[in-house]
């Protein structure tokens, strides 16, 4: 068979040393089977390496196989991914490892085009898993690759553009080596993530500088090029306390679907720009079977999101009438069971405002008892 030609082996070369000779140390690099990878490249989705890490080892702890995590439950999942963010991850992480096991017989589809009908499964993870788990010339591309090709090869296009990747792909084939193709990407991507950074790459010492073309220009930092970003929408949120005899909350499971989705929390509903704040909160509890008055503003907080900024006023609540305990999403839960649940960052504060001292030491927000006010953000 025709040995593939690739070109310019120098710079291919000058990486693959550079690569060799400053391995990162993260715990998922210690095995290549194709469930850590896949993990590990979930997990590090818009999320810094070192946030991932101790997540990542507890995960194989306590799902230490595809069959593992199969059988957990949603519930459970999501308990382990709790602070993270983006929690669809994890749900789609969980519905994939269930159909893998009964429709691909256990096994991981080797093939990029295959990884790609699991869910959650898209052309950077599908690359990711199919370069560095089964040996395929396919290239990653991150936002770190898209970093570094972009300025190497100095193309002007917005990396959001489907043409700019197609374009990129296209190059990343032509150099990347046929024998170790997940070392290249994993090459490009620490290339990234180390130095071609996004505002000042430290060009003076790049392994691959003598080929880089934006370097060339004087200022490779101008690249890549992005679309504008939108600003993300500002939207009044109102929360509702329901506290009944013995200390037990009312909570709430999000839907599925959505923002926080499957999470628990206390009764929450954005106000609609026709309703006041009394208005949307009876009508929410009206919906889940409760007849209640409103009380006055306790506390307040503003949660970020990459999309959308929540404005939260949490209010007490005070049942006048009805319980419909048919509705599996509520349960009333007492302060130390909190710990149990999985509950988003917001609501988490908000239990921890509800019982000082804080229950979630691990949270990273504060809060002033005496202003009532606190602040987070996370996307
Ligand atoms: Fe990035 Fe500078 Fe290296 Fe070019 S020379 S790839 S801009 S770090």
């Amino acid at each position: 068979m025709k040995k593939r030609r690739i070109h310019c082996p120098v710079m291919v070369e000058a990486l693959m040393d550079w690569y060799d000779s400053h391995p990162r140390d993260l715990p998922w690099r210690k095995n290549r089977n194709p469930y850590w990878v896949w993990v590990s490249e979930i997990m590090a989705q818009q999320t810094r390496i070192q946030a991932v890490r101790p997540y990542f080892l507890r995960w194989m702890e306590r799902f230490p196989t595809l069959e593992a995590l199969a059988n957990a439950s949603e519930e459970d999942v999501l308990k382990l991914w709790q602070g993270l963010g983006y929690y669809a991850r994890a749900r789609h992480l969980h519905e994939a490892a269930y159909l893998v096991l009964e429709k691909h017989d256990g096994q991981i589809p080797h093939s990029y085009k295959q990884l790609q009908t699991l869910p959650g499964v898209g052309d950077y993870t599908a690359a990711a898993i199919a370069s560095l788990a089964f040996g395929e010339r396919e290239p990653a591309l991150d936002g770190n690759a898209l970093r570094v090709y972009s300025r190497l090869w100095q193309i002007e296009e917005k990396t959001e553009s489907a043409r700019m990747r197609a374009n990129i792909r296209e190059r990343a084939l032509t150099v990347m080596p046929a024998e170790r193709p997940g070392a290249w990407n994993e090459a490009v991507m620490d290339l990234g993530a180390e130095v071609c950074l996004p505002r000042t790459p430290h060009c003076s010492i790049c392994p691959i500088v003598r080929h880089c073309k934006a370097f060339g220009t004087g200022n490779p930092g101008r690249l890549p090029l992005h679309r504008a970003q939108t600003e993300p929408r500002l939207a009044p949120v109102a929360v509702g306390i329901l506290e009944q005899a013995e200390n037990q909350y009312l909570m709430r499971r999000r839907p599925r679907q959505g923002l926080l989705g499957g999470l628990w929390e206390f009764p929450t509903v954005e106000i609609e720009p026709n309703q006041s704040l009394k208005q949307s909160l009876e009508s929410l509890f009206a919906m889940l079977g409760f007849s209640v008055q409103i009380g006055v503003e306790e506390h307040r907080l503003v949660a970020g999101f990459s999309h959308l900024i929540w404005d939260m006023s949490v209010h007490r609540v005070y049942l006048k009438a009805g319980f419909d305990s048919a509705k599996n999403s509520l349960r009333w839960v007492s302060p130390p069971e909190w710990e149990k649940l999985a509950m988003g960052q917001p609501h988490r504060q908000i239990a921890a405002w509800l019982t000082p001292p804080p229950l979630f030491p691990d949270t990273d927000c504060s809060y002033n008892v005496n202003r009532h006010e606190s602040r987070l953000h996370f996307s």
